[in-house]
């Protein structure tokens, strides 16, 4: 397939991937919200690369935001989406409408998803509801798009947790591949929320991924506890007042839980607010055994860097 398509129902996307994999082309799909930066098209991009037909979906799912007024203001923006889909190669954008995911919207659907355990903390106990709409969405997605590898944001970590164990138990005929965040030269994570940064809020947003690096930092460099850890993140937004900071901490990376000494493959998480706005930033850390303390950290390098031209 060479031009980008942009389909709207359910049956058409189905039927183009039925005739793909008739073909034997191998699926790529990539779950956004639209309002595409170069986050996304990373993703995209890495898609192309690995395989031959790739679909992005753009859908603003009404089901895992808590706030109405945060629904209502997330940027709805088709035609640049689909451009930033094209250059990076894309094939397919599914755009569906709400009713066409969700049939008597706006009455609540039948099924949902409930992923239990993982999803009481940190963005789970921060926002009610949040996951079941993400996992009831990519369930629904998944099952449309059929066997295939789907793309997801490190960034967002507690969500691939999820995505991964839905995956997992309700044996979804997906291969779920994890990517590195992108990030501004100054270290911010780029997300569809940074433009409603005001003033000095954008400068003091980067104390998020400083502080990720500090706890990355300080694994690699010594044992340390769960409580050094927040402790030295703590510090580095503490010296932010325009920062609120929800939580920081070092988990298990398939369970969310924490791990206190933090051992082995871990994620370092951040969320706060600055005024009406509420980021995440996440960092995989590999902490090293005692006596290779001083080797470097496995993938605790920044993450892939804008380069300025993007
Ligand atoms: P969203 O449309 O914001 O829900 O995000 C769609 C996908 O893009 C999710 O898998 C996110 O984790 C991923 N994503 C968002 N921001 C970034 C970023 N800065 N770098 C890499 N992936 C991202």
């Amino acid at each position: 397939m060479s031009a980008l398509a942009v389909v709207h129902r359910a049956e058409e996307l189905r039927d183009r991937l039925a005739r793909a994999r008739g073909a034997g082309q191998r699926i790529g799909f990539v779950p956004t919200m639209g309002a595409l930066h170069a986050g996304h098209r990373s993703l995209v991009a890495r898609a192309v690369a690995e395989t031959d037909l790739v679909v992005v979906s753009v859908f603003v799912n009404p089901l895992q935001f808590d706030d109405p007024t945060d629904l209502e203001a997330y940027p709805r923006t088709l035609a640049a989406d689909t451009a930033v889909v094209a250059g990076a190669g894309g094939h397919l954008v599914f755009a569906p409408s709400v009713e066409e995911l969700y049939p008597g919207f706006p009455t609540p659907p039948a099924i949902t998803v409930h992923v239990a355990g993982l999803t009481d903390r940190y963005e789970g106990a921060a926002r009610p509801g949040h996951f079941d709409g993400v996992a009831t969405v990519v369930t629904k997605l998944l099952a449309l798009v059929g066997p295939c590898r789907a793309y997801f944001g490190r960034k967002d970590a507690q969500q691939l947790a999820v995505v991964r164990r839905l995956v997992a138990e309700l044996l979804l005929p997906a291969e779920i591949v994890a990517c590195p965040t992108v990030r501004e030269p100054d270290g911010l994570a780029l997300s569809s929320r940074n433009g409603r940064l005001v003033g000095d809020q954008r400068r003091a947003a980067t104390a998020l991924y400083r502080a990720i690096r500090a706890a990355s930092d300080l694994l690699a460099a010594q044992p340390a506890t769960r409580a050094e850890v927040q402790a030295a993140m703590a510090e580095v937004l503490g010296r932010e007042p325009a920062i609120d900071v929800d939580y920081v901490d070092v988990v298990d990376p398939e369970t969310f839980v924490p791990v206190d000494p933090p051992a082995g493959d871990v994620d370092v998480i951040v969320a706060a607010r600055l005024g009406a706005v509420r980021l995440l930033d996440a960092l995989p850390v590999t902490v090293p055994p005692p006596l290779q303390r001083s080797a470097p950290v496995a993938d605790a390098a920044p993450a892939t860097p804008l380069s300025p031209h993007r």
